[in-house]
């Protein structure tokens, strides 16, 4: 049979069924879905290092014999460390170390080809030695090797399962013989000639086997014009989805709200309990100018823990309100819808608003009386959980929405609470609040259909948190530190990394909880406070809180967000080293809320990671949300950032939003006018049909193709 792009890749020699469904599961059927699997790194094969030139700290890529190879027991750890030595062409001898190495054992042959690649280090035991740490290992096949595997640069793929590199590339070579001058560009002419990148077929022979002249510090840097151009072409068709999604919402129509009047000017006075700062001024103006046209607001707005995002909700609700309309929140949350709750009814009630609470943990009848306010219109202000995305939910007239915690959500439930008012013929206008604060090139992709308002500056008053990195034996100390803050009227949080909330994570957690109770604060009253609480109980955990008649809060993660008790002022996070930096920041914003000094106070155990100690210093030096977000996307890099769900979501196989910045920038920029160009609407819809099914289904682009 001929083979061509199309052609199933088990078709290949050396892939078989096995592997086949191997690639499957990420996705790989084909010859062409191979060719976008992209190499990580490339390993310079012509010019091999020479093992007598080795120098400590350096890495280096050499080809050599298998000497000796030997598994040893590792008294730390159950995997055992393998040793091997190898000698090069030149008789040069190098040792090797792999921890974790067990699996070799038996696998190398005396005199087997090998290709190293790996970092050189001085061995601790004997500082006359070099040895090759952990270094990545290819095995060369016997007499003369492949053309795949030396005398070029070759690419090295992340293994799939156990379709190792070697393999991959053998197959992608395969599949790289078979691009001919057909294979159709996904981007339009114009737009590449313009932008001098090669073409779709020059690009993927190149990013797969690169020229030999090719600079390999370029290509290990994804800074090739053919790997640019791919970079490129992954963000100008994410923002090409999200450009499109932008446009197609503007011709919906929304209700203009009326709010240069008197009446509203009044309305707006009457809630405010205190002197809004600059920003929410500013920030309110914003949201303003949106919600008197006639076009649906998307606007997301960033403000630190404790920035003073409600109000400025809060008041967005009362213009849709006094304009005839409903206003829904949406928290993430039954805790803290429950709060919101609470606390809309005491700002609203001076204007005698009728605010209304939707959660799934109302009994049966409550739930109805409410759903039926909310469907006639006398419920003004409905805040809920994603229960309010629900279908028995309907609104009379839903004008206005806001979104806490956004990056909880994912964009599909926002346009699903956008399109509840839809058989009205109008859309809601739409604010995204969030408190994770996300450098600008981020935002860009994540919320790129959105506008964006910050607010970056603290309401007056508050008193700075002091945090401090301490180790488990010093518990003692911290428990008596909590006693005299209570002892001062105050209250604490303890935090517990429950995280999953899995039945053995919170075992632990309520053991401790007892033990503490019993042994540690016996004269004290304590709270119990988890994710696995019937929403009741979570309630009646937190009105006790509230009201101080507990005076510790033992809590799992479901504190990170919105609580609001100003009379806690300390925070003791336990095994603080097994949470993120994002999620460090938004558990301790729930202390320093009053006028009181507060302490947050980082357990750790005595050895850690550097990741782990850099974290939590980074706790310690500052309180500043952005720069904890830099932080945290130079340890974890951007798919982390976003937790597994994000990054999984944005797709991207070889961009990367915080290396490649100005590509991104360059992308939108393209994607965008190409959107508003009526006359390259057919190039348009060619593209559509190249956009990956997940950002296809993200952006229902169903209606606009
Ligand atoms: P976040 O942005 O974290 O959601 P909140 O809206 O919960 O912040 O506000 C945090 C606290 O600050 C609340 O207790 C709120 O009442 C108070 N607050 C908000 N704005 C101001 C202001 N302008 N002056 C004084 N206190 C304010
Ligand atoms: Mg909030």
């Amino acid at each position: 049979m001929t083979l061509n792009l199309s052609t199933e890749v088990r078709m290949i020699k050396g892939v078989g069924p096995q592997r086949a469904e191997l690639l499957a599961k990420r996705g790989i059927y084909t010859f062409e879905d191979l060719l976008r699997y992209l190499p990580f790194r490339y390993e310079d094969r012509i010019h091999f290092s020479n093992i007598r030139d080795i120098q400590p700290n350096g890495t280096y890529t050499v080809r050599a014999r298998v000497m000796s190879g030997q598994a040893i027991p590792n008294k730390f750890s159950h995997n055992a460390i393998y040793h091997l030595l190898v000698q090069d062409a030149a008789g040069g001898l190098l040792p090797c170390k792999f921890f974790h190495g067990g699996y070799l054992e038996g696998r190398l042959k005396s005199g087997q080809q090998l290709v190293l690649h790996g970092k050189v280090e001085i061995d601790k035991m004997r500082p006359a030695r070099l040895e090759m740490i952990n270094p990545q290992l290819e095995m060369l096949g016997d007499g003369e090797p492949d053309s795949t595997e030396v005398g070029r640069i070759v690419p090295i793929y992340e293994a799939i399962g156990t379709f190792g590199s070697r393999a991959i590339r053998r197959a992608m070579y395969a599949a790289v013989q078979l691009i001919d001058a057909t294979i159709e560009d996904v981007l339009p002419e114009s737009l590449r000639a313009r932008l001098g990148y090669p073409s779709r077929r020059e690009t993927l022979i190149h990013v797969h086997f690169p020229e030999q002249q090719e600079s390999l510090e370029a290509l290990n840097t994804f800074r090739t014009p053919s790997q640019q151009r791919l970079i490129f072409e992954e963000f100008f068709l994410y923002q090409l989805s999200l450009a499109l999604d932008r446009k197609a919402t503007r011709k919906e129509n929304a209700i203009p709200f009326r709010i240069r009047e008197e009446k509203i000017r009044e309305a707006l006075k009457r809630i405010l309990p205190f002197k809004p700062t600059a920003a929410q001024k500013r920030v309110l103006a914003e949201i303003a100018a949106d919600l008197e046209k006639p076009a649906p607001m998307n606007r997301l707005l960033q403000g630190d823990v404790g920035s003073g995002k409600t109000i400025v909700a809060l008041e967005a609700a009362v213009i849709a309100i006094e304009n005839g309309c409903q206003a829904a929140l949406m928290a993430p949350t039954e805790i803290l819808a429950v709060q919101h709750y609470l606390s809309a009814r005491r700002t609203l009630a001076p204007g005698g608003y009728q605010v209304e609470l939707l959660i799934s943990g109302l009994k049966h009848a409550e739930k109805t009386a409410a759903l039926e306010r909310i469907r006639r219109g006398e419920a003004q202000l409905v805040i809920g959980t994603h229960a309010l995305i629900e279908d028995q939910v309907q609104f009379a007239e839903l004008g206005f929405v806001a979104i806490d915690e956004q990056h909880r959500f994912g964009v599909l439930q926002r346009k699903r609470l956008m399109d509840k008012a839809a058989s009205h013929g109008h859309v809601p206008h739409v604010l995204v609040l969030t408190a994770t604060p996300i450098p600008r090139t981020l935002s860009l992709t994540l919320y790129g259909d959105l506008d964006v308002s910050v607010l970056d500056e603290l309401p007056p008053g508050r008193t700075p948190i002091q945090t401090r990195l301490t180790s488990e034996p010093h518990l003692p100390g911290v428990w008596e530190f909590l006693r005299k803050e209570v002892a001062a009227g105050h209250q604490a949080y303890i935090v517990y990394p429950v995280i999953e909330e899995s039945k053995l994570e919170l075992k632990a957690a309520m053991e401790e909880y007892k033990r503490l109770s019993r042994e540690v604060f016996p004269k004290l009253k304590l709270g119990l406070l988890h994710g696995r609480l019937s929403s009741e109980e979570k309630d009646g955990v937190m009105e006790s809180f509230r009201k101080n008649e507990t005076q510790i809060l033992v809590a799992t993660t479901v504190i990170e967000v919105g609580v609001d008790v100003p009379n806690a002022t300390a925070m003791v996070i336990e095994h603080a080293e097994r949470f993120g930096l994002a999620q460090l920041h938004q558990l301790r914003g729930r202390i320093g809320r009053g006028a009181a000094k507060s302490h947050c106070i980082l357990v750790g155990p005595a050895r850690m990671t550097e990741e782990a100690r850099a974290r939590l210093e980074t706790m310690v030096r500052t309180a500043n949300g952005f720069e904890i977000a830099e932080t945290d996307l130079l340890l974890r890099g951007p798919g982390e950032f976003f937790g597994t769900r994000q990054s999984g979501d944005l797709g991207f196989h070889i961009a990367n939003p915080l290396r490649d910045k100005d590509l991104l920038e360059l992308a939108r920029r393209e994607a965008f006018a190409l959107a508003e160009d009526a006359q390259q609407s057919s190039a348009l819809q060619r593209l559509l049909r190249q956009l990956p099914p997940e950002w296809q289904r993200r952006y229902h682009l169903a209606r606009i193709g």
